[in-house]
């Protein structure tokens, strides 16, 4: 039996949770086995599809559970190229559906995350996250779930024979996929994805004065609303360990940030739009390059190659690569897990969602001078998420053999939601940590039908409790 040990190992370095077993289900039958003997037992389980959510919890329970790891359930079980869409299981990681894709529809490609290959599609979907092309939500269709008494539901059209595929995902009357993302009514056993069709492009990098980010988020909020910019924009301080490469060539670019974005359309547009968007931002940034999608980037520094990389879909593990080696550690092997690399540093974030507007420049002033006066440095990517909301990734790292640095990280991250929340600024995402805390006090009528809806899914309490409720 695998062991529950490696599965406590973590990054952030969460306290540890019990964990007596590891249940590793072959098929839906040994699923429904396992939740009906939870049931019976009184033992709580906590589902992960692949486990890598670094930062958030890991593969830890948010309470004391035992783990069902879905990692061998990973059939790609339909790729649908007229109706463009991918039905996958748990386990099916990014690299793989991007090798099937390669093969069998290479005209099309998923949004992917700035996360490892290994990573998950649809464990990353049903916490919410983001990918390289906006919010990874957007990208559901359809979800097919098992209930605590081992009952399969099917979302959208989904249980009505018949259909001619996954296009249209709303179905009849309440629509209730999301009730299962962000959520722990259920077990998902499948989601339905968009994929997009590869178009050429260009990748842009900004370079910008700190005090330049207010007219560049105002100008960058015009252009998205207008289409001319996809939701790609990405902006990293100059201490964000995945870019470090740029900084190689010895050129000064202290008190910088650093903007990527993606203008893509049909090669007869895409020098149009280039024209206007250059036009637009030429006296906002104090330097700005195009990458077009076309040319041969295998001399590009890293950090331009695999973001041309992932806007073809194809994932890479370089964000995790990158951070190691920035701290003197080199990652090999076939899979690369942060959590079991105590060497490496570990980090806490906090993750606010907040209007894409220039005025936000103000909440991120605020969130690096809120970390400075703890004498912390805080790295932080600003990202957007669709046309009207930026996902903040601001997180502070910490030598893992050092437990005041620990404990100071974790201060940190629990003080600073909380004086965000005085705000009115909200996180999109919680750690396994924070979770219950920060929900309790948030306690008003939705949260309490949220309550409710449990009880009704799962009125044991088996599945994952604790998780977002
Ligand atoms: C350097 C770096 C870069 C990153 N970049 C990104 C990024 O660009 N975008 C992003 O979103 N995240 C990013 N992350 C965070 C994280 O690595 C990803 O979100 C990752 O995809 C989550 O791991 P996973 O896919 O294995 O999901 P899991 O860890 O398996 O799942 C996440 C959570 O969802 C729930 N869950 C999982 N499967 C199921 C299921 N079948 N049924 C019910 N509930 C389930 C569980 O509660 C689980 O804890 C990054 C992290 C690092 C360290």
């Amino acid at each position: 039996m695998t062991s529950p040990t490696s599965y406590q190992q973590n990054i952030t370095e969460f306290p540890v949770r019990n964990i007596e077993k590891i249940h590793l289900p072959k098929d839906l039958e040994a699923l429904k086995t396992i939740l009906l003997q939870a049931g019976e037992s009184n033992r709580p389980v906590y589902p992960i599809s692949t486990g890598h959510n670094w930062g958030l919890g890991s593969r830890m329970p948010v309470n004391d559970a035992d783990i069902i790891d879905l990692k061998h359930l990973n059939r790609i079980i339909e790729v649908n190229r007229e109706l463009r869409y991918a039905r996958v299981e748990p386990g099916v990681t990014q690299q793989q559906l991007y090798d099937y894709l390669e093969v069998h529809a290479p005209e099309l490609m998923l949004n992917v995350t700035g996360s490892d290959s290994g990573s998950s599609i649809l464990g990353n979907i049903v916490d919410r996250g983001s990918g390289k092309s906006g919010h990874r939500a957007e990208d559901l269709r359809e979800l097919t779930v098992m209930l605590a008494d081992g009952q399969l539901i099917r979302t959208g059209f989904g249980e009505l024979q018949g259909s001619q595929g996954s296009f249209y995902k709303y179905g009849l009357g309440p629509d209730l996929t999301h009730l299962f993302t962000q959520s722990n009514y259920a077990i998902v056993t499948e989601a339905v994805v968009n994929l997009r069709v590869k178009q050429p492009f260009n990748l842009y990098l900004a370079v910008l004065d700190k005090s330049g980010l207010k007219g560049f988020l105002n100008k960058m909020a015009e252009l998205v609303a207008q289409e001319l910019v996809g939701y790609s924009l990405e902006i990293d301080s100059q201490n964000d360990p995945k870019i470090y490469e740029l900084f190689e060539s010895g050129k000064d670019f202290n008190d910088k940030w650093f903007a990527w974005f993606v203008v893509t359309g049909h090669e007869e547009v895409l020098p149009a739009k280039h024209s206007v968007v250059t036009k637009a931002l030429g006296s906002l940034v104090a330097e700005l390059k195009a990458y077009p999608s076309s040319d041969d980037h295998s001399s590009s520094t890293p950090p331009v190659r695999v973001r041309i990389d992932r806007y073809h879909g194809q994932p890479n593990d370089h964000s995790l690569l990158a951070t190691a080696r920035k701290f003197g550690v080199e990652l090999s092997g076939k899979e690369v897990n942060l959590d079991l690399y105590p060497q490496i540093p570990g980090f806490r974030c906090v993750l606010p969602v907040i209007p894409f507007t220039g005025a936000s420049s103000d909440i991120i002033q605020y969130l690096e001078s809120f970390s400075k006066s703890r004498g912390l440095d805080p790295a932080i990517s600003i990202i957007a998420l669709n046309d009207y909301s930026l996902e903040v990734f601001v997180r502070v790292y910490f030598d893992r053999s050092d437990q005041s640095a620990i404990s100071q990280a974790g201060t940190w991250a629990r003080d600073l939601l909380s004086e965000l929340k005085q705000q009115g600024i909200y996180p999109y995402r919680l750690d396994i940590e924070n979770m219950a805390p920060y929900l309790q006090e948030l306690k008003n009528p939705y949260t309490l039908l949220q309550c409710q809806l449990k009880n009704l899914f799962d009125p044991n309490n088996i599945i994952a409790p604790g998780r977002y409720s």
